[in-house]
């Protein structure tokens, strides 16, 4: 019986990782951080120095 073959569907809602983060106060993109389940735990922009996690945004598309 070789059945074991599921085809795996990564879930796409719960489990999106974003590209980058922009700085809010240079507007640069950001590689430099860590993210658990959606939520922003550290960010440090390489431009000018920030590491407060509110002072970055997300690049989800949004409509402002
Ligand atoms: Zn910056």
């Amino acid at each position: 019986m070789p059945e074991n073959k599921k085809p795996v569907r990564p879930k796409e809602d719960e489990e999106r990782e974003i590209e980058y983060l922009v700085c809010r106060l240079c507007e640069t993109p950001c590689y430099v951080f860590e993210m658990d389940r959606g939520h922003l735990l550290e960010a440090t922009c390489m431009m000018c120095g920030n590491e407060d996690i509110l002072l970055f945004r997300m690049t989800e598309e949004e409509d402002v």
